[in-house]
């Protein structure tokens, strides 16, 4: 990755408007860029980062270093409500007093993922025992999402969005684009006039996010993904500012990057499922990841190559190509027809 490393954060990427780095300690991922937007009688927060000393400290300092601490912050955007970018809301929230604004896809998240997610567990079990994980490893992937809780300190919004509203602060005015996929309320911010866009995990140079079916996601993602990739193909921006790695210009280019990463991917899929029928499962251990292979992941990362993988399955059958049946509560992908 190549990581600015020798530049030093904030960032003013233009008057009005700072980036800035907060580190996810022990992640690949390395950091999150949350951006600091200048309005008339306060300003706005884009995102925080987990909740852990490491990343409030790294946040209030640079704050601090902009000249805005958290007396003047005024409002705090959310693009979505993973741990990197929602983590520390409750905090900004009680240092602050901002008002927390998140798309209500979203809000709907939060009471079932990070206050009481007994019912969640319950429903997690079965549907790892639907999509074919061995009895062995049904417990560890169950609760792997569990510790992540600790760095998330969860706040209702007191405004949500749905996609379509303006919001005027200081010089910019933006929209808000609501972008369903890698999260089902994820939400860009896109300033029309001054040629910008904040993506979050929508779009990133290099790396592609996670788009996974799961109990909380249900419907068709990667379909829902790949729309929202495309609605953002018409627009003409100059700089695109996401929410990990590093600014980048060629919106359209990555945009046809990363869906023919997605083409690559849906077509390596019917491949593994070849002439059998196949639980998501043994999909997931017979396709190529970029980190190593499905048995040598952490009980987390199985679970999301799983969602990752389902997502696709399911994308595969809506298009008429694959389809599916459920033996003796195990659930199977196989070639439709003549494919
Ligand atoms: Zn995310
Ligand atoms: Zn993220």
């Amino acid at each position: 990755m190549t990581a600015p490393v020798e530049t030093k954060y904030p960032l003013q990427v233009m008057d009005g408007l700072y980036q800035l780095r907060v580190p996810i300690p022990n992640n690949p991922l390395g950091w999150v860029l949350p951006y600091l937007i200048e309005g008339r009688d306060g300003w706005t927060l884009v995102d925080s980062g987990w909740n852990v000393p490491e990343a409030f400290d790294s946040l209030e300092q640079q704050l601090n270093d902009a000249g805005v601490g958290f007396a003047k912050l005024k409002t705090l955007l959310v693009t979505h409500i993973h741990p990197d970018h929602y983590g520390l809301a409750g905090q900004v929230k009680e240092r602050s007093g901002a008002t927390v604004v998140i798309h209500q896809r979203e809000r709907d998240l939060i009471r079932s993922r990070y206050r009481n997610p007994d019912q969640l567990l319950a429903t997690m079990g079965e549907w790892l025992t639907t999509h074919g994980v061995p009895k062995e490893n049904r417990d560890d992937l169950k609760t792997s999402a569990m510790p992540v809780r600790a760095f998330v300190d969860p706040v209702d919004p007191d405004e949500v969005v749905w996609g379509g509203e303006r919001l005027p602060i200081g010089r910019f005015e933006f929209e808000v684009w609501w972008t369903p996929g890698h999260s089902p309320g994820h939400i860009c911010f896109l300033e029309r006039e001054k040629k910008f866009i904040l993506t979050g995990d929508h779009v990133l140079p290099t790396i592609t996010p996670n788009i996974s079916l799961h109990p909380q996601q249900q419907g068709n993602p990667l379909g829902d993904y790949i729309a929202s990739l495309r609605r953002l193909e018409e627009l003409d921006v100059e700089q695109v500012l996401p929410a990990h790695e590093y600014s980048f210009t060629d919106l359209a280019g990555r945009l046809r990057a990363i869906e023919k990463h997605h083409d690559e991917r849906l077509e390596e899929m019917m491949t593994v499922v070849g002439r059998s029928a196949r639980t998501a499962f043994e999909v997931a251990r017979g396709v190529k990841w970029v980190t190593g292979t499905l048995d040598s992941f952490s009980p987390w990362m199985q679970r999301a190559a799983l969602g990752e993988t389902l997502a696709h399955l399911d994308y595969l059958v809506l298009e008429g190509r694959l389809h599916k049946f459920v033996q003796d509560g195990v659930q199977y992908y196989k070639r439709a027809g003549n494919d």
